[in-house]
C-alpha cells in the first residue's frame, strides 16, 4: 500500500529504492537506485529545497509571501518553487543559460521569475551564484515580504536534508544492509550529508564520489589538490571548490567518471530496464560499478537516479548534439526509439 499525504510537501522524500539489474549483474553486487525523479518537482533537489525553506523560517528570515532567491542548475529552482507553491512565497531564479530549455520552460511555467546569465566561473563576479546573493539583497529592501539567498552551495540545510531523510531512509528501506553508498557532487549537499548521515549509523560504511570530467574534486579527495581537467555534458553536478556543504565530509573512494562511460549505461537503464533518467544518474551508476569492482562481489551499494531524462530529452536524445560532444550514440535513438526495428 502506498502512502497518502496531506499535501505536496508531505509528498517530498520516501522515495522506493529500484535494483538496477544490468548494474548488479555486471558486478555481482547489489546496487539500488533510489528514485528521486520521484519527488513532486522531480529531482532529489526538493529534499534541499525543502529543508533550506524550513530552516530559514525557523530562523525568522523567511517571511510570509517573501521570495527566495537562489542560483541554480535548474534543479533546485525547482525545488524551490515547488515548495514556495504550496507554502505561499515566491521565487527568483538565477540560471547560467547554458542549461537545458525544459528546465528553463518548466520554471517558467511554474511561475518563477527566471535571470539567465551567461556562465562564468565562480572566481567571476557575474558566475550565477554571486549574481543571485546579490540580487536577494536587492530585493529584500524592495519587496514587502522581504527577501532571503536560499545559498545552496554554503548553506549546510542542504546537506542536513540528507542527514535526516535520505539517509535514514535508506537504511530503513535495507534494515541497515548497506555496504556502500556513491553519488556525484553538485553543491555537495547530497554526498557530504549522505556520507554523514550513513556513516553515524555505521562508521564501516563506504563512501564514494563519482567525479564528471572537468571537476575538480577527484584529485581533491585523492591527493589534496582542487584540480580537473576535461569537460562533461552533465548539468547540476561538478564541482571546483570545496562547498560549506562538503566541509568535513569524509569520502573513501573518489572516481572519475567519463560520459563516454556514463551515458551507455543510462541510455541501458532505458532500454533495457525501463527507467529515464538523467545523465548524473548515468555517471552515478558508473561510480557505483567502479565501487562494487573495489569492494568486491556480494556487497549492497546504493546511488541515487536524481532526476528524469525528460528533463533533457533536447540534448540527451538529440543524436546531432552527441555527436558534437563526441558521445556515442546508440544504434536505437539514431534509429528513433528503443523498439524493435
Ligand atoms: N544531479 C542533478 C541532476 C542535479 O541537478 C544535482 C544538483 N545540482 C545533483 C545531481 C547534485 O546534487 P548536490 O547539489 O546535492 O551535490
Amino acid at each position: 500500500m502506498s502512502a497518502v499525504y496531506s499535501g505536496t510537501i508531505d509528498a517530498i522524500g520516501k522515495t522506493p529504492l529500484i535494483k538496477l539489474k544490468k548494474a548488479s549483474e555486471l558486478t555481482g553486487c547489489t546496487i539500488y537506485g533510489k528514485a528521486e525523479f520521484m519527488n513532486p518537482g522531480g529531482s532529489v533537489k526538493d529534499r534541499a529545497a525543502l529543508s533550506i525553506v524550513r530552516d530559514a523560517e525557523a530562523k525568522g528570515l523567511l517571511k510570509p509571501g517573501g521570495t527566495i532567491v537562489e542560483g541554480t542548475a535548474g534543479n533546485t529552482g525547482i525545488g524551490l518553487t515547488v515548495v514556495a507553491k504550496a507554502l505561499g512565497y515566491q521565487t527568483v531564479i538565477v540560471i547560467p543559460e547554458t542549461q537545458t530549455q525544459e528546465k528553463k520552460d518548466t520554471l517558467r511555467f511554474f511561475g518563477a521569475e527566471l535571470v539567465e546569465v551567461p556562465a562564468a566561473p565562480y572566481s567571476n563576479p557575474n558566475n550565477f551564484q554571486h549574481v543571485a546573493r546579490r540580487l536577494a539583497a536587492k530585493l529584500d529592501k524592495e519587496r514587502s515580504g522581504g527577501a532571503i539567498f536560499a545559498d545552496q552551495f554554503d548553506n549546510v540545510a542542504n546537506r542536513n536534508a540528507h542527514i535526516h531523510t535520505t539517509a535514514p531512509e535508506i537504511i530503513n528501506q535495507l534494515d541497515g544492509k548497506i555496504d556502500g553508498f556513491i553519488c556525484a557532487a553538485g553543491t555537495g549537499g547530497t554526498i557530504a550529508g549522505m556520507s554523514m548521515g550513513l556513516k553515524a549509523y555505521d562508521p564501516s560504511i563506504q563512501i564514494g564520489l563519482a567525479d564528471p570530467m572537468g571537476a575538480n574534486l577527484y584529485n581533491y579527495y585523492k591527493n589534496g589538490e582542487l584540480k580537473g581537467a576535461g569537460n562533461s555534458i552533465s548539468e547540476g553536478i561538478g564541482q571546483s571548490r570545496i562547498t560549506g556543504n562538503l566541509e568535513g565530509a569524509v569520502i573513501d573512494h573518489p572516481y572519475q567518471v567519463t560520459d563516454q562511460e556514463a551515458l551507455p549505461l543510462m541510455y541501458d537503464l532505458m532500454a533495457e530496464e525501463g527507467l529515464c533518467t538523467g545523465s548524473s544518474s548515468g555517471i552515478n551508476i558508473g561510480g557505483a560499478m567502479k565501487l562494487a569492482k573495489e569492494m568486491g562481489p556480494g556487497k549492497t551499494i546504493v546511488t541515487l537516479l536524481c532526476d528524469s531524462g525528460t528533463r533533457y530529452m533536447s540534448r540527451l536524445f538529440n543524436p546531432d548534439f552527441l555527436d558534437s560532444k563526441d558521445i556515442p550514440v546508440p544504434d536505437w535513438l539514431r534509429r528513433g526509439h528503443a523498439g524493435e526495428t
